[in-house]
């Protein structure tokens, strides 16, 4: 099988599978416990929190909240920041992860009154909405650093400085869950006050991800229970999955102008030879500032739900739209606000290359797809 859905969860990279077993043996006990035992795991968690923070460019290891995955560290920026906010306006991209939309969305029946920022047909947000946005004194304002489907880059740190300069009490969040492996996630870099991320985008373990918070932003806690976390995320610590996230983030970290260059080289020849055999093919976004390690393309006239299926029996492994929890493939919300209609928004896949995907595997694969594309 040629494993092209590394977007939606990428192999665990060797350095956190060393960790996590030797943390599993290591640092078994309740890291809130009084014992010698408990202070060990205590100290590798901390540890851990402090090896987090800096890599995110943060003085202080006490923004960082470990949370059980990227979905969690989002609603807890959506929703804690707003609950925590005199304000009631949430604002959002339009192209942001169903983890932020719901999380948004539920604030609704609340009263919060929520404003989606337009995208254009490159994914990229729109910068006079951005203006539009500042002045309606929004509580939060989360934009995705990249698009998990399309790939593409948001100017981040222009949107954060254009919005500060407009109303500085506006809290910023930014979902940087995909953009990690490649691009660097700090705070001065994002110019945000909170950042999401997810273990197993960037060859950690799943079911363990983090909120990054600024210091003086307050959030409000979704989990109550037992005081973890500074009081912002009730639950015993997954000691083994946060060293073992920590580690992949290291080397990941490390590891980031050589996976760009490794795997943007596999992603650029397999869309060159697809879209020069392949009469109709188009990618998505493709003079936009991408991710390296997407490639999102329409083959019109080709439902991708068919292709899928096909490429799979001929050992591909892509996706389309986004795979709900029955398994079945909804119409994307990224691509409807990126204004295509239904028809078109059937006929897209999603390849995404990995830190492990060999020498070759672009062109290996564009030879499977245009056969497959040949017999459909
Ligand atoms: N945000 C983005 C951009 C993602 O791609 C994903 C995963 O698909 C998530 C959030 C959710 O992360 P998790 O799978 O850890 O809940």
């Amino acid at each position: 099988m040629l494993y092209l859905d590394h977007a939606a969860t990428t192999t665990m990279r060797p350095e956190a599978l060393e960790a996590l077993d030797e943390a599993h043996h290591r640092f078994n006990a309740n890291a809130s416990g009084q014992h010698s035992d408990a202070r060990a795991a205590k100290n590798a968690l901390e540890d851990a929190r402090e090896r987090a923070a800096g890599l995110l460019g943060m003085d202080q290891p006490h923004g960082i909240v470990f949370t059980g995955s990227g979905t969690e560290a989002d609603n807890l920026a959506v929703i804690g920041a707003s609950l925590a906010s005199q304000r009631r306006t949430v604002a959002f991209s339009g192209i942001e992860h169903k983890a932020v939309l719901n999380a948004a969305g539920s604030l609704k029946r609340f009263g919060y009154v929520l404003h989606v920022l337009p995208v254009t047909s490159d994914g990229v947000i729109d910068r006079d909405a951005v203006s539009l946005v500042a002045g309606r004194e929004p509580a939060l304002v989360s934009v995705m650093l990249a698009n998990n489907e399309v790939g593409t880059l948001q100017p981040l740190l222009e949107i954060a400085q254009q919005l500060r300069e407009q109303d500085p009490q506006i809290v910023l969040h930014t979902d940087a869950v995909q953009a990690f492996s490649s691009q660097e996630v700090t705070f001065p870099r994002t110019g945000v006050d909170m950042i999401s991320l997810s273990a197993h985008k960037f060859g950690g373990p799943k079911g363990v991800g983090l909120l990054a918070v600024a210091p003086g932003v307050t959030i409000e806690p979704l989990i109550h229970g037992g005081g973890h976390e500074a009081g912002r995320r009730a639950g015993t610590q997954n000691v083994a999955g946060i060293v073992a996230m920590v580690a992949a983030m290291e080397a990941a970290a490390q590891d980031r102008a050589g996976f760009t260059t490794r795997v943007g080289a596999e992603r650029d020849a397999f869309e060159g030879v697809i879209v020069a055999q392949h009469r109709g093919a188009v990618v998505t976004a493709g003079t936009a500032h991408r991710l390296p390690h997407i490639s999102h393309m329409r083959f019109p006239g080709v439902l991708a739900e068919t292709f899928l299926i096909r490429l799979d029996m001929s050992g591909i492994a892509a996706a389309a739209g986004s795979a709900c929890q029955s398994g079945a493939v909804e119409p994307s919300h990224v691509l409807t606000a990126m204004g295509y209609d239904d028809v078109a928004t059937g006929q897209f896949v999603r390849f995404s290359f990995g830190w492990d995907s060999a020498e070759g595997d672009g062109l290996r694969a564009a030879s499977v797809v245009l056969d497959v594309l040949r017999d459909l």
